[in-house]
């Protein structure tokens, strides 16, 4: 039940295995955090949720499905020229490139620190990966991923704060540092958004940070046509309300890509296992905005009109003050704002478009749009006068949209370190649930939020293992 990446993935693996599949997807397309939708003009395509899939192309689960290429069902990821860029207000831009020897140099005194670190955890690849997105095994044994995994772990642990104070000497390294680790929708002062920071800095020297040619839903619709291919059934427009529905149609496995607050509200749960559901914790909400223009963003700095993606917020100060006013239930008036411009890497979109959001306490009905506007008018002077039309979706938005999305937090659940390990129940196998046969897939198990399959990819082996 449920096709975002992770029921998804859950699917294809059962039907792999020869289980004969029925999926159920209560909205009108397939895709759940990968729907595309023309939600400005008529031809533009725009992302409602995932955009940048770095994670999918890393991801274990993904990899053996050989969706990459351009045969028919395959997936095209195309790149920017920069993966990431992060515009400040006196000096260059910050640039990360794929070549990891090119962002080192453009990062002057802290280049050998973000070498030894982000660009040496990508040199140890798709075994370090494989680790970090199966924290409860089951692993290979592979003893340079795991000694790769020990030195990533020890820098990982820190709060991304004392982590760009310690080892980072520029306001330009820590700047881009922060815009990293912010990902994580965590106060920066807290443990292991290091480990965030690290990881996707990594990810945008292993295998770039793509987008999808044709925008997410292309991905989404390749997932259900291998499915189709292995003889699954699937179906959109089938809300599941209760989870009886599914025992009614005589399935003997059942594997929900839903958060703990819905799993509550659709089954009987015995007490104990209610009780630490009912314990889990959203994180903040995003305010979201997607932009028709009619051309490129004016940047001040001109390298950054070659990133596919773009973080606004100066700073490593001012990123973690954000971020910490969000995660104390405020709103910051000069929030971080994560921005992607998809025409950098793929002019099939319909034009100039471009997604953004920020983040906000969750649940919030503050509308942020004069807020993430302004800090795009500070790196780019003239940037409304090319909005031809913008459209909004705050938090209520979101999660009417996918009741995944609860408050608008798009990770599934808050990911600091209580969470990284009970998630959402501290267990070796967290994707199994008290009820026989009855699975957990979505991004609220690990390895948690992002586009990697690995929660459907866990329910499905161990369903199949029985
Ligand atoms: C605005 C936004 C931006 C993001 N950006 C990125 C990004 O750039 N890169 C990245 O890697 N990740 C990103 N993410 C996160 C990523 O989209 C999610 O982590 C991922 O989609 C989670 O996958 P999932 O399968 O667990 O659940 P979802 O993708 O949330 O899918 C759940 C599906 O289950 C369906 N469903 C729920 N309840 C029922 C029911 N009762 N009956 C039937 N169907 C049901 C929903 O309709 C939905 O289709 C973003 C998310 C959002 C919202």
């Amino acid at each position: 039940m449920g096709s975002g990446p992770n029921g998804l993935v859950a699917a294809i693996e059962l039907a792999r295995a020869g289980r004969r599949v029925l999926l159920l997807e209560a909205a009108e397309r397939f895709g759940g955090g990968l729907r595309s939708a023309e939600l400005t003009l008529p031809g533009r395509v725009h992302d409602l949720g995932a955009t940048v899939m770095a994670m999918a192309l890393a991801s274990p689960a993904m990899r053996g499905l050989g969706l990459e290429g351009r045969g028919p069902g395959q997936v095209e990821f195309v790149h920017p020229g920069v993966a990431a860029a992060h515009p400040l207000d006196d000096r260059p831009a910050v640039l990360v490139h794929r070549d990891a020897g090119r962002t080192r140099e453009g990062l002057g005194a802290d280049g050998a620190v973000w070498d030894a670190t982000a660009g040496a955890a990508a040199r140890a690849g798709f075994p370090l990966v494989d680790l970090l997105v199966k924290p409860l095994g089951p692993w290979r044994p592979d003893p340079r991923a795991f000694a790769a995994a020990a030195r990533f772990g020890v820098a990982a642990a820190l709060p991304a704060t004392t982590f760009a104070r310690r080892a980072l000497r520029t306001v330009e390294g820590r700047a881009v540092f922060a815009g990293m680790a912010a990902h994580s929708v965590l106060d920066l002062r807290s443990p292991i958004t290091t480990g965030y920071g690290l990881l996707l800095a990594s990810l945008a020297h292993l295998v770039g940070w793509p987008l999808v040619k044709g925008g997410s839903q292309v991905l989404a619709d390749a997932l259900v046509a291998r499915l189709r291919e292995l003889g699954g059934e699937a179906v959109t427009g089938h809300r599941v309300r209760r989870l009886d529905e599914l025992t009614g149609l005589g399935a003997e496995t059942i594997v929900l890509d839903v958060t703990p607050r819905r799993f509550l509200e659709m089954a009987e749960l015995p007490a104990r296992y209610r009780r630490r559901l009912e314990r889990y914790r959203y994180g903040p909400g995003v305010f979201k905005l997607d932009w028709a223009l009619d051309g490129p963003v004016p940047w001040r700095d001109p390298a950054v009109a070659a990133a596919g993606t773009v973080h606004l917020g100066g700073t490593l100060e001012e990123i973690a003050l954000s971020e910490a006013e969000v995660a104390a239930g405020r709103h910051s008036p000069r929030p971080y704002v994560l921005l992607t411009q998809p025409y950098a890497a793929d002019p099939t979109r319909g034009g100039h478009t471009l997604w953004a959001y920020c983040h906000v306490p969750n649940g919030s009905p503050v509308d942020m749009t004069g807020a993430i506007e302004a800090q795009i008018e500070r790196y780019a002077p003239g940037f409304r006068d090319r909005v031809l039309a913008r459209h909004a979706m705050g938090p209520a938005d979101l999660e009417a949209w996918n009741p995944n999305l609860v408050g608008g937090d798009i990770g599934g659940g808050l990911a600091g370190l209580r969470q990284f390990v009970n998630r959402p129940v501290w267990s070796p196998a967290p994707w199994r649930t008290p009820l026989p046969g009855v699975f957990l897939c979505s991004a609220s198990t690990p390895p948690g939020g992002a586009v990697h399959g690995m929660g459907g990819w866990q329910a499905a082996r161990l369903a199949t293992r029985g």
